[in-house]
């Protein structure tokens, strides 16, 4: 608050809420002053509140968690008041604009409201031990789930009955939810990137792609494996060993100090090389924790610098139109001198 000179913070956004407090329900927002935090929500979580939160003091409102905080407010001295850009809808901005207009000025102070958007985002990029610790059962839990799910491939399987066995696991073994839909491409449906599963059903000699997530004490996990149902021909082969290839460079890469654009080179060089350079469409990573995608981003020329704690996947792919694509994702922390991968899970080509 300091460096961004600002005399109030309002957190809206819930990932944000739910790293400063520990609340985990769908509705609260926190009101920060140098000398006071004030945490909002109603009454279907005045007991759940009460036992999460315990770095502010929890005050039960009425309807909109951020307008509570914004009623609240409007009587006291807030100044200029950060609020979450990023996480309000047009209708509440217009709203606090209006509980605030003529808020504070009775006195010099008068309340400004200011963008504040990335600022509590800055500090969830880097996380402590007992984050990674969450994480890491959070990798563990998905590559389990992915592990006993591959037993269950056969011809005439489709992809949403896989997803489901995937996500009933998650589930079954404790998992809050998934972090994101479940990815499962079979075939010539593999060449996109973020295929939702359908009822097409498993045939002999096809790749078949897994992208899964799951939520785990709060934290999440993030993978993919893409495995070859039959005896792989040379050209799929070829295509899973540049990309498995280029997933090893980028993880190789990483370390503190260096720069996220050049994580994502390594990735991308193999690629190039190997003649898939352009059937590689997307970035090589995201920071992940609270949410599934967080930042730094591990994309081209992203000069952000890699620091001690910060988890990031590593996923290139190659996708080729009408014919197939092939994912390798991992968790990875980043630590002094090398890049720690979460994810267990074997990559070297399955035939199965
Ligand atoms: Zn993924
Ligand atoms: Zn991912």
């Amino acid at each position: 608050m300091q460096v961004a000179r600002l005399d109030s913070l309002l957190v809206s956004a819930l990932p944000n809420v739910q790293y400063l407090t520990g609340f985990t329900g769908s509705s609260g927002s926190l009101l920060l002053t140098p000398a006071l935090a004030s945490f909002f929500t109603d009454s279907r979580y005045d007991l759940q509140s009460h036992s999460e939160v315990k770095c502010a003091q929890v005050i039960i409102g009425k309807g909109d968690a951020v307008m509570a905080a914004a009623r609240w407010g409007s009587a006291k001295q807030l100044g200029r008041v950060g609020y979450d850009s990023g996480a309000l809808s047009v209708d509440q901005f217009g709203k606090l604009r209006e509980v605030f207009a003529g808020a504070g000025s009775a006195s010099k102070a008068k309340t400004r409201l200011v963008s504040a958007a990335g600022h509590v985002e800055a500090l969830r990029m880097v996380k402590d031990a007992d984050e990674i610790e969450l994480i890491r059962k959070a990798v563990h839990l998905g590559s389990r789930c992915f592990e006993e799910t591959l037993l269950l491939l056969k011809n005439g399987v489709t992809e949403t009955e896989l997803a489901a066995e995937i996500e009933y696991r998650m589930r079954l073994y404790g998992g809050e939810k998934t972090a994101f839909e479940t990815i499962i491409a079979f075939g010539d449906r593999t060449a996109l990137p973020h295929a939702r599963p359908t009822s097409r059903r498993l045939k002999p000699n096809e790749f078949v792609l897994f992208d899964l997530g799951v939520i785990l004490s709060g934290y999440c996990s993030d993978m993919t494996r893409t495995v070859f149902w039959g005896k792989a021909p040379a050209k799929a082969k070829a295509m899973y060993k540049a990309v498995l290839e280029s997933q090893l460079a980028s993880e190789n890469s990483v370390r503190a100090g260096i720069d996220c654009g050049t994580v994502d080179r390594a990735a991308r060089r193999v690629l190039e090389k190997r003649g898939f350079g352009r059937y590689f469409t997307h970035s090589t990573g995201h920071g992940l924790g609270i949410e599934v995608h967080e930042n730094p981003r591990v994309a081209a020329k992203q000069s952000a610098v890699l620091e001690e704690g910060m988890a990031i996947t590593i996923e290139p792919g190659a996708y080729i139109p009408g014919v197939g694509g092939v994912r390798i994702e991992d968790v990875v922390i980043v630590r002094k001198n090398h890049g720690e991968v979460l994810t267990q899970t074997a990559k070297s080509l399955l035939e199965l």
